[in-house]
């Protein structure tokens, strides 16, 4: 199965980058201002691939050709304006929420978790309390992340919550491992992929990242899967793993050569 899967994190009014989500610029290159996601949208709409939700992709085995929105962290935007400019082109979100802020300064709040789950949008979990390093937890910290934030997000929206995503990238089998144990059955990384695999039943899916400066052509690009922009961000993801094991210097050389490279 191949999905077409791409990661958002807030999108915020005015450029007031800190009124949702995370704060810092380390979480800022990462939202969108709302001009431009607008124009992402647009962007994704013009090329004409079916945007859909976890339940309309088809099963393992099969080729998928819908495109997957998905949002990380839990901000106050995914409420306002995320989902209300999703819903005027007649689309549905897939917001990933880190339980232990909900209803805290720039995060969504109960009642606005039911409302998304109401209008339609997926709720997901991306863990209680965001770890830095999600990979490096024991066993039983990766069940207590995963069990609480679902057993939460369960108690609150009525219903059993199956999906979720790894905070900050960091995965690992263990991590999918622990994820299948806690009933998670769809599990989105941050891997630039369209593949997908499974573990212990549950089924481990890609994500292609866009950041505050991208032009709306990469939402287009990794929406039809399109070489030239998923091949670079796979390559320059590659690269970064490698440069993590190495040392700073080989990375931003590699890093380098890609961006020289032209699409
Ligand atoms: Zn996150």
């Amino acid at each position: 199965m191949r999905a077409f899967s791409i990661m958002y994190h807030d999108v915020v009014e005015d450029g007031d980058f800190g009124s949702s989500g995370f704060p810092g610029e380390g979480a800022n290159v990462y939202k969108l201002r709302r001009e431009d996601f607008d124009r992402h949208l647009d962007a994704i709409r013009v090329v004409g691939r079916p945007v859909g939700t976890i339940g309309s992709v088809g099963h393992v085995g099969e080729d998928a050709y819908t495109t997957l929105l998905t949002f990380d962290d839990g901000g106050t935007s995914f409420h306002h304006p995320i989902a209300d400019l999703l819903e005027a082109r007649g689309w549905r979100g897939h917001f990933f929420i880190t339980t232990g802020r909900i209803g805290t300064p720039g995060f969504l709040t109960e009642t606005e978790l039911r409302d998304l789950k109401r209008r339609g949008h997926v709720i997901g979990s991306h863990s209680v309390s965001h770890p830095t390093r999600m990979s490096a937890l024991s066993r039983a910290e990766l069940d207590r992340e995963w069990s609480m934030s679902i057993a939460r997000l369960s108690d609150l929206l009525g219903e059993r919550v199956t999906v979720a995503s790894v905070p900050g990238g960091y995965y690992s089998r263990e991590v999918g491992r622990s994820a299948a144990a806690a009933g998670i059955t769809r599990l989105f990384t941050s891997e630039p992929t369209a593949a997908t695999s499974v573990v212990e039943g549950c089924v481990v899916f890609g994500r292609y990242v866009v950041q505050r400066d991208m032009a709306p052509a990469w939402s287009a690009g990794f929406a039809t899967g399109n070489s030239s922009y998923c091949w670079r961000q796979s390559a320059l993801w590659k690269a970064k793993r490698i440069a993590k094991a190495l040392g700073g210097s080989a990375y931003l050389k590699a890093r380098q050569a890609v961006l020289e490279r032209k699409s």
